[in-house]
């Protein structure tokens, strides 16, 4: 399992690079993520949030017992739609803490797969968040930066909080930190 970068953390607020479509170690970088996604009961995760600052995510938003990661190269968001919702988001890189952040709830990405090839996904609900959440942090976007001004004192207070009760990444409360 990979280290995973927690805020505040500057590497989570950088920019990361376009992925070189033929550089043969992403194959190796995304199953390592896939891993520690998994490991830590993630629904998402991107490349910063391991340290590397290239623009790659894997998600998996399937039933818990099902094991279906999607790997997105180069992921955009070329459409979001519908009446914005609000819903409470965890992060790995936020353990401790779930920040209700308000978002359009669908929408459509385009990316390229491992071997290059160009293709298109859509989707609301769960995937449709996930998709902005995981795309935000390849911009260097984290929850806190996503939260309203009012919510991010909130969050930001919580997660001082939860850092002190030893919070770790996957945990998305200091409460279920204590029943572990
Ligand atoms: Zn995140």
């Amino acid at each position: 399992m990979l280290k995973i970068v927690e805020s505040p953390d500057p590497l989570l607020n950088q920019i990361a690079e376009p992925c070189d479509l033929k550089d043969k170690s992403l194959k190796k970088l995304a199953k390592q993520m896939e891993r520690t996604m998994y490991a830590t009961d993630g629904v998402g995760i991107a490349a910063p949030q391991v340290g590397v600052l290239k623009r790659l995510i894997v998600i998996d938003v399937s039933p818990e017992d099902v094991r279906d990661p999607l790997v997105l190269v180069n992921p955009e968001i070329l459409e979001l739609d519908g009446e914005p919702e609000t819903d409470e988001e965890g992060c790995l890189s936020c353990p401790g803490v779930t920040v209700p952040i308000t978002r359009k709830p669908w929408a459509r990405v385009k990316f390229f797969d491992l071997d290059g090839q160009e293709w298109e996904i859509e989707g609301d609900g769960l995937l449709g968040r996930c998709l902005q959440h995981e795309i935000d942090h390849l911009n260097g976007i984290t929850l806190f930066e996503s939260a309203s001004p009012r919510e991010r004192i909130k969050a930001l207070k919580a997660y001082e909080e939860a850092k002190r009760m030893g919070a770790k990444p996957g945990d998305t409360s200091t409460e279920a930190r204590k029943v572990r």
